[in-house]
């Protein structure tokens, strides 16, 4: 197991005071200016988890007229100020989710966020607290310009307290000192995406020049860590196999270890927001061999082979991943041809039984909800 701690370079074991001294003598390492179209949130997390101090720095030529404040984030943002080019800082005010940045010197916003409490089986709603870990959507700590199109040139750059760990989407950027950064990728900020912070395992998976990112979130104990190491790795061998190379380039993979559960592999979902994320929800107590004959792994990682089609017509990502979660499990033998034929044979009988000529398959995922019939589109039987 390849640990993502060890491209943290050694500057993180000197004693305090060399740091202090590495600080002091070059506080342009510290403090370099942004790049001009770049947009970076600096995002401390205490010990506690439960508040971010978060400081969004713009360059010179990505300073928007004002700022969105997420729904989700309004009731729990805080000391709302900004710091302009010639050293003034100010108090902001937020009316109707909306920040007024008025003049153009600004330099930084700076704000808090408080994330309330919340046990975690709120797998939905942006916001999970598991093992001594948190999993906070993004729109629950970001600001962001109004209305932007994507997130172009945007960076997360964390410091966390000792032993605090994170995870986020998009792609890991070499570390520089103790921070650990993300570039977001070029995707639509109403995109939901996820950061995850506090007790993680973390791992780099190979695959070719992709860079797959896990974290097992929460305590867990080694010899679980093993197995859900492994599954996952073999998982990715999988997907692999369909054109040789894995289909992106960076991807946050979120596991989360319950406790027994009847089915193995409970819940698993692709969220594309600010990069590509794979989130599975995993019973910890199985062994491999049980999570390598459940398909939901397989599933989900077959999404990445498309890019995000809007649920009207999910007919077609849903055939694609229903497709492959049985041939690519038979080519990387997790299950043999016969059995991935009678799984393929039974699914497509699923989907026929539910046919009418008069309907195409947009129609039918349209109605799906609504009539309750759902094999059309998920002929697997998921
Ligand atoms: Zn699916």
């Amino acid at each position: 197991m390849k640990s993502i701690d060890t491209r943290i370079p050694s500057i993180v074991s000197v004693p305090s005071t060399l740091l202090l001294v590495v600080v002091v003598g070059f506080p342009c390492l510290v403090h370099a200016a942004p790049d001009d179209d770049l947009m970076e949130y600096h995002i401390d997390i205490g010990e506690r988890l439960r508040q971010l101090t978060v400081k969004l720095c713009f360059g010179r030529a990505s300073v928007p007229a004002t700022l969105i404040v997420p729904e989700p984030l309004a009731k729990h943002i805080e000391d709302l100020s900004a710091t302009f080019t010639d050293g003034v800082t100010k108090k902001l005010q937020i009316d109707d989710h909306t920040i007024e940045l008025g003049r153009s010197q600004i330099q930084c916003v700076h704000y808090t966020v408080q994330i309330p409490d919340g046990q975690g089986k709120d797998w939905r709603s942006g916001r999970i607290e598991h093992n001594g870990a948190m999993t906070v959507a993004l729109e629950r700590i970001l600001v962001r310009p109004n209305a932007p199109r994507r997130w172009r040139r945007t960076r997360l750059s964390f410091s966390t307290a000792p032993g605090v760990r994170v995870s986020a989407p998009g792609a890991m950027l070499p570390a520089t000192g103790v921070r650990k950064s993300f570039e977001l990728l070029d995707r639509p900020p109403a995109w939901a995406g996820s950061v995850a912070f506090g007790t993680l395992t973390q791992s780099l998976i190979a695959a070719g020049k992709a860079q797959i990112r896990l974290s097992i979130v929460g305590r867990s104990d080694p010899a679980t860590t093993a197995v859900l190491h492994t599954w996952i790795t073999t998982g990715v061998a999988a997907i692999t196999t369909l054109y040789g190379h894995f289909p992106v380039s960076d991807l946050q993979i979120l596991v989360f270890p319950l406790g027994r559960n009847s089915d193995p592999v409970p819940w698993g979902e692709v969220v594309r927001g600010g990069g590509d994320a794979v989130h599975l929800y995993v019973d910890g107590t199985r062994s491999l061999a049980e999570l390598n004959d459940n398909w939901v792994l397989t599933h989900e990682l077959s999404h990445l082979f498309h890019p995000y089609i809007a649920a009207p017509d999910s007919w077609l990502p849903e055939g694609i991943a229903s497709y492959y979660q049985n041939v690519l499990r038979a080519r990387a033998g997790l299950i043999d041809a016969a059995t991935a034929w009678e799984k393929l044979d039974a699914g497509f009988k699923r989907g026929l039984a539910q046919f009418a000529s008069d309907r195409t398959l947009a129609v039918d995922t349209r109605a799906m909800m609504r009539q309750r019939q759902y094999m059309r589109v998920y002929w697997s039987g998921a």
